[in-house]
C-alpha cells in the first residue's frame, strides 16, 4: 500500500469506528486502540500535508479558530413551529388540516430535543456546511466547531442524494453537563446555568479545540433538498439513519391522532429517563406530498405542530433569602423555601445565583413563587406570583457585607458574583480550601472527611492546611463523635498524605483557576514550588495553555506572605513540593531555552519517545515551524511544505541521530 492508500484506509476505519462509538453506541475497539490509529493519521497526515482533506477524522480535534462567525443565508428557511398545549389543541389541527387535503393523514411523532437548532448541508456525502437557526432566513456559519462533535458525519454512508441539507439540534446530555460543572466548580468558576445555552454557547467559541472538549452531541430529523428520493417523513428518518446520521429512535409512525396521543402520554411521563433535555413532541403530517399542499404560514409550517409538555411547576412561599459563601468567596443566594414537591422530589432550596436575578425577578421573602425543574440540576424559580404579594412588603436589599464575617463585599467589573475578600480569616473560606485540600483528586487523605475539617476548625484545632500536619490524637478523641480508631486513622491519612506527588500537592493548594490539568503543567515546568514561586506573569504565559487569568492567580497566590509562611511550613512537613528525584533522575536542562518541531518518520525512537526526550531535557516542542523555531528534527518522509518553511526561516534541520547527539 502507498502513502496515499494508507492514509485512506486509516481515514476510513477511524470513520466507521467512529459512527459505531458515537452513533450507534456499540464501539467494536477500545479507546486506546482507536487513539493509536488516530495518532498513526495524525503522523502520515502531518508528514504528508499535500494529502490534506478538510474531513479527516483527525480535525475532529479541532485547532481552527474564528475571530468572526460569517452570516450565510440559509437555503431553505428554517421555520419555527407553532404550539400546542393540550388534546383539544391538536384535534383543532388535525380538522383544520383535513380539510385542506386530499386523502387520509398519517403522522410522525418524534421528540423535541431542547438545544441549539442546527442546519449542515452536505454535498457528494461530505460536509460542507453548518449553520445556526439565527433568524431563520440566515445564520452563523460555525462549520469548523461543529466538525468537532464525533456524531455528525463528515462523510456519510449509502445512496445518498449529491445535495442536501438536514437539520436537527445540538445538545448537551445531562451528564456531559454536570461533569463540566463539577470541573469548572473546582476551578472556583461559576457553573453553568442549563445544558441549552451551554450548547448553543459552545457553537459560538472562537477556538474550536475548545468546542470539542465539550461533550456535544448531535440529534438530526429534518431533510431539506430538491428532488429527495423519499415520500413521507417516516422514511427520511430511516434514510439518515443508513447515511449514518443519528436520528433519534424516539420516533414514531401515527395512523392517526389517538396514536399521536399515545406517543405523547407514554414520553411525558418517561422522558425524564432520557438523557437530554426534552420538552414536547412535534407532530408531522407524516406525506411529503400532502405537507406541500398544506404549505406555510408567515412563520410556521401547516403540517407541523409541536405539543410542549406542562413544564413540572409548582407553586410555593418563600421563607427566607440566606446567602452561602463559596470556597473561593463568592456569594451565592439562596431561596429557602416552604418544602413542596417536585417532579417526585421534596423541594426546599432554590438558587437565586446572584443580585441582578434577585433583581429581575423582584424577589421578596414572603412572596410566593413559582419553581421550576428544569434541565437545571438544582430547581429554579421563574418567577413571583404578585397577585399574591403583601402590599406592606419591602424590595430585597441584597447584602452588602459577609454574613460568615462581616467584611465588605466587593464585585469586581464584569462579574456577576459579589465576593468576600477576607480570604484568610472568613471561616467557609478557610473550611472550604482545606477540605478541597484533602479532597480525593488532591491529598486525598483517608480518615478525614469535610465535616470532620469543619469540626476541627470549628474547634480552633486548625486553621489552613498546614496545621493538619500538627495534629495529635490527644486533641482529636474529646471532639464529638470521636473515638480513638478513628484519630489514629485520620493522624495515619494525614501522615500518608506526605508521599503525594507535587503536581497533587500543587492542585490541593487551590489556587484559583489551577485545576488538575493546570497543576500538571505547571509542576511538570517548573519542578519546585521554589521555582514557581518566582516566575513573573511574563513567563508563566509562556508555559503551555497558561493563560493571562492564570497567570495573574499563581502570581497573586505566591505574593500573599500567609500563603508563602504556610507553603515553608508544608515544606518542613515534608509534603512534596517538588517533582521527586527519581523522576529528576531522567531529566536535564541541556535543551533549555529551545523550541523543537518534530516531523516525519523516526527509526530508533518512536515519535513519543522523541517527544518525551526534548521535554525531559528542557526543551519545548511546537506543532509548527515558525521564527521562535530553533530546531526541526526530520524523520524520514519528512512533509516537503515543512521543509520549505523551515528552510525560508532559516531554521535548523537536524536529523534523529544529530538529535540523540545533543542529548547524550
Ligand atoms: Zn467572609
Amino acid at each position: 500500500m502507498n502513502i496515499e492508500q494508507q492514509i485512506k484506509s486509516l481515514r476510513n476505519e477511524l470513520r466507521e469506528h467512529n459512527y459505531n462509538y458515537y452513533v450507534l453506541d456499540t464501539p467494536t475497539i477500545s479507546d486506546f486502540e482507536f487513539d493509536q490509529k488516530l495518532k498513526q493519521l495524525q503522523d502520515l497526515e502531518k508528514a504528508h500535508p499535500e494529502f490534506y482533506d478538510a474531513n479527516s477524522p483527525t480535525l475532529r480535534v479541532g485547532g481552527e479558530i474564528t475571530k468572526n462567525f460569517e452570516t450565510i443565508p440559509h437555503t431553505y428557511r428554517m421555520y419555527s413551529l407553532d404550539n400546542s398545549y393540550s388534546k383539544e389543541d391538536l384535534e383543532d389541527w388535525e380538522k383544520r388540516i383535513e380539510k385542506m387535503v386530499d386523502g387520509k393523514v398519517e403522522f410522525t411523532c418524534e421528540l423535541k430535543y431542547d438545544g441549539a437548532s442546527i442546519s449542515l448541508t452536505y454535498e457528494n456525502g461530505k460536509l460542507k456546511k453548518a449553520v445556526t437557526r439565527g433568524d431563520g432566513f440566515q445564520g452563523d456559519d460555525v462549520t469548523a466547531n461543529v466538525k468537532t462533535i464525533r456524531s455528525i458525519p463528515l462523510h456519510l454512508k449509502g445512496d445518498f442524494p449529491s445535495l442536501f441539507d438536514i437539520r436537527g439540534e445540538i445538545v448537551l446530555p445531562f451528564e456531559g453537563f454536570a461533569k463540566m460543572n463539577t470541573e469548572r466548580v473546582e476551578l472556583g468558576e461559576e457553573p453553568y446555568r442549563n445544558p441549552r445555552n451551554t450548547a448553543s454557547g459552545s457553537l459560538k467559541l472562537q477556538d474550536s479545540s475548545e468546542v470539542a472538549k465539550r461533550p456535544l452531541d448531535c440529534l438530526l430529523y429534518s431533510l431539506k433538498g430538491e428532488r429527495l428520493p423519499i415520500k413521507t417523513q417516516f422514511e427520511s428518518l430511516e434514510k439518515a439513519r443508513q447515511w449514518g446520521f443519528k436520528v433519534p429512535e424516539a420516533a414514531r409512525l401515527a395512523k392517526n391522532l389517538d396514536e399521536v396521543l399515545e406517543f405523547v402520554n407514554y414520553w411525558d411521563v418517561h422522558r425524564h429517563k432520557l438523557p437530554y433535555e426534552t420538552d414536547g413532541v412535534v407532530v408531522k403530517v407524516n406525506n411529503l406530498q400532502q405537507q406541500e399542499e398544506l404549505g406555510y404560514t408567515a412563520k410556521s409550517p401547516r403540517w407541523a405542530m409541536a405539543y410542549k409538555f406542562k413544564a413540572e411547576q409548582v407553586s410555593t412561599v418563600l421563607n427566607q433569602i440566606t446567602y452561602q459563601v463559596g470556597r473561593t468567596g463568592a456569594i451565592t443566594p439562596v431561596a429557602n423555601l416552604v418544602p413542596v414537591e417536585l417532579a417526585g422530589t421534596i423541594v426546599k432550596r432554590a438558587s437565586l445565583h446572584n443580585a441582578d436575578q434577585i433583581e429581575k425577578l423582584d424577589i421578596r421573602e414572603g412572596d410566593t413563587v413559582f419553581v421550576e425543574k428544569g434541565g437545571e440540576i438544582i430547581p429554579k424559580i421563574i418567577g413571583v406570583d404578585f397577585t399574591q404579594r403583601d402590599p406592606s412588603s419591602n424590595s430585597t436589599k441584597y447584602i452588602t457585607e459577609c454574613p460568615e464575617c462581616g467584611t465588605p463585599l466587593v464585585r469586581n467589573e464584569g462579574e456577576a458574583q459579589h465576593y468576600c475578600p477576607n480570604a484568610e480569616g472568613c471561616p467557609p473560606q478557610i473550611i472550604g480550601r482545606i477540605q478541597h485540600f484533602i479532597s480525593r483528586k488532591a491529598m486525598d487523605i483517608e480518615g478525614l472527611g469535610g465535616e470532620t475539617v469543619a469540626l476541627l476548625v470549628n474547634n480552633g484545632l486548625i486553621n489552613n492546611y498546614a496545621d493538619l500536619y500538627l495534629l495529635k490524637e490527644e486533641q482529636i478523641i474529646p471532639l464529638e463523635r470521636m473515638a480513638q480508631k478513628s484519630a489514629e486513622n485520620m493522624i495515619k491519612g494525614i501522615e500518608a498524605s506526605k508521599e503525594i506527588p507535587f503536581e497533587r500537592v500543587l492542585f490541593g493548594l487551590g489556587i484559583r483557576y489551577v485545576g488538575e490539568t493546570v497543576a500538571k503543567k505547571l509542576a511538570k515546568h517548573y519542578k519546585t514550588i521554589d521555582a514557581l514561586k518566582h516566575a513573573s506573569e511574563e513567563e508563566l504565559i509562556t508555559v503551555d495553555e497558561i493563560g493571562e487569568r492564570i497567570a495573574q492567580s499563581v502570581v497573586s497566590f505566591f505574593a500573599s506572605e500567609e500563603s508563602s509562611a504556610i507553603i515553608e511550613r508544608l515544606k518542613n512537613y515534608g509534603v512534596q513540593l517538588e517533582i521527586s528525584a527519581e523522576k529528576l533522575a531522567n531529566q536535564t536542562n541541556t535543551l533549555n531555552g529551545n523550541t523543537f518541531v518534530v516531523s516525519g518518520v523516526f527509526t530508533k525512537v518512536s515519535r513519543d519517545e522523541l517527544k518525551k526526550l526534548i521535554e525531559d531535557n528542557g526543551g519545548k516542542i511546537s506543532s509548527s515551524i515558525s521564527a521562535k523555531t530553533n530546531y526541526v528534527v526530520a524523520g524520514d518522509n519528512m512533509g516537503p511544505s515543512k521543509k520549505t518553511k523551515a528552510e525560508s526561516l532559516g531554521v535548523a534541520i537536524i536529523s534523529e541521530d544529530d538529535f540523540l547527539q545533543m542529548i547524550s
